[in-house]
């Protein structure tokens, strides 16, 4: 197959003054599109419109054990919610406290407590030095952003087909007792889909660290997030929890998930769940800042999904939205770019993302041009700590929020940005 690199100059410029009419006419279109965060569609917000309307009455707002859920009260979450959530975190109920309607909150503040407090005992974090953190890239921008914003310096460790490179992890922490944390999402990576192999849960949990209070961060956000109904077709994740118990490091996780994707985004519950002893920890220090989340949202949840054969068929209805938008892209990005070289990207079987890696030192142009035809994507570098992706290559494809007619004009509008530059780059 010839690619662009093969082209000779003369050919490749006549190439590039094609993409450049084509783009020009795609301007001339005045489009507003957008591909920019990973938001579920109106459709698929619209599938949990009937859980609005289970908790009306007074009668209604009583828990399982006769809690009035009108009240103060209930600090870690109604037991029914946390039964509920241990589908998702895959937790015994009493390890999980349910939180507010992010997820990300709960991060947020498990990293500032073990700033403030330490954790289980040891030296509060801010009184090192300098704090580290190990980042698998590409990797959630939000993630980073929290580490960023306490201070904590980034260190970017390569993602593989099978999650963090694990030499690496292993390398950075087993030194360094300043080496803190680590982001994972651990299914259905954001944004490259991928799904850590048991060797890499297990290699986690057991590895040698220098910091005896290293933890985990295991974002599970897009742990029932499949694509496929068939479980043949569908990722399977080892417990982290399970694994750390096994080797002898019961405290090192942190487990997060919400309802942000299978209800509303801004309007679900969450949870941590983690080791009995790092719960009481928690419960402690989030009782002086709270007297208790939200307990209606917590029954509306529960009487709507109920269990975990009511989510699974929630999120099987999310499926059957976002399955041609993720097939869409992929098959547009096979179909525009076979004969272009030098890119690559994923194709999930879950989650909210799609991977592109365009040509070195082109993704800023990219997601610039797609900008100025109308298309706004995630900014180029987002997937990687500080913003700084080094080659200049990844961008995160978010499909989901695009009624399907928008995501195929958007993908004509991406594939052209895409060529012209990698044109514009080989031509100097
Ligand atoms: N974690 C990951 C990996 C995400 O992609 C997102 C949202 O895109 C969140 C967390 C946010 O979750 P929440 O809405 O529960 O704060």
């Amino acid at each position: 197959m010839t690619t662009y690199a093969d082209l000779s100059t003369d050919e490749l410029g006549a190439r590039k003054a094609e993409l450049e009419t084509q783009y020009a006419e795609i301007k001339a279109r005045g489009l507003a599109l957008n591909m920019a965060r990973g938001k579920p569609g109106a459709d698929q917000l619209d599938l949990s419109m009937p859980m609005l309307s289970l908790v009306t009455t007074a009668e209604d707002c009583r828990a399982e054990d006769g809690t009035d859920c009108r009240n103060y009260g209930v600090l870690d979450g109604l037991p029914e919610a946390k039964r509920f959530m241990a589908c998702m975190v895959e937790e015994a109920p009493e390890n999980i406290v349910i939180g507010g309607n992010s997820s990300l909150s709960l991060m947020y503040e498990a990293v500032a407590r073990c700033l403030d407090f330490g954790t289980l005992g040891s030296t509060p974090w801010c009184q090192y030095e300098s704090v580290k953190w190990l980042c698998p890239v590409p990797g959630y921008d939000r993630h980073f952003g929290v580490t960023e914003a306490f201070g904590i310096e980034m260190i970017p460790v390569p993602m593989t087909a099978e999650g963090p490179d694990m030499d690496e992890v292993e390398r950075l922490v087993a030194d360094d007792a300043s080496v803190k944390g680590i982001w994972c999402v651990p299914k259905y990576s954001n944004p490259g889909g991928v799904t850590y192999s048991d060797d890499v849960v297990r290699r986690l949990a057991a590895m040698e660290c220098a910091a005896d209070d290293f933890r985990i961060f295991w974002d599970n956000a897009y742990c029932v997030h499949h694509l496929y109904d068939d479980a043949a077709d569908q990722d399977q994740l080892l417990d982290i929890g399970a694994a750390c118990r096994e080797a002898g490091n019961p405290d090192r996780y942190f487990k997060f998930a919400s309802t942000s994707k299978v209800t509303h985004p801004g309007a679900g519950i969450s949870a941590i769940a983690a080791s009995p002893d790092n719960i009481a920890e928690i419960k402690k220090r989030m009782g002086v800042g709270t007297i208790g989340y939200d307990k209606l949202n917590q029954l509306r949840h529960v009487k709507f999904l109920h269990d975990a054969e009511g989510l699974a068929a929630h999120m099987a209805k999310h499926a059957a939205i976002l399955r041609p938008k993720f097939e869409l892209v992929v098959s547009k990005l096979e179909e525009g770019l076979a004969d272009v070289g030098g890119c690559s990207w994923s194709s999930p079987r879950g989650g909210y993302f799609v991977s592109f890696d365009a040509p070195e030192g082109t993704a800023k142009r990219i997601v610039s041009l797609a900008k100025e035809a109308g298309v706004t994507m995630t900014g180029a570098g987002a997937t990687w700590p500080y913003k700084q992706d080094p080659r200049d290559s990844n961008i995160r494809i978010a499909p989901t929020l695009p009624p399907l007619d928008e995501l195929d004009a958007a993908m004509d509008v991406f594939v052209c940005c895409v060529k012209l530059a990698l044109a514009e780059k080989l031509l100097g």
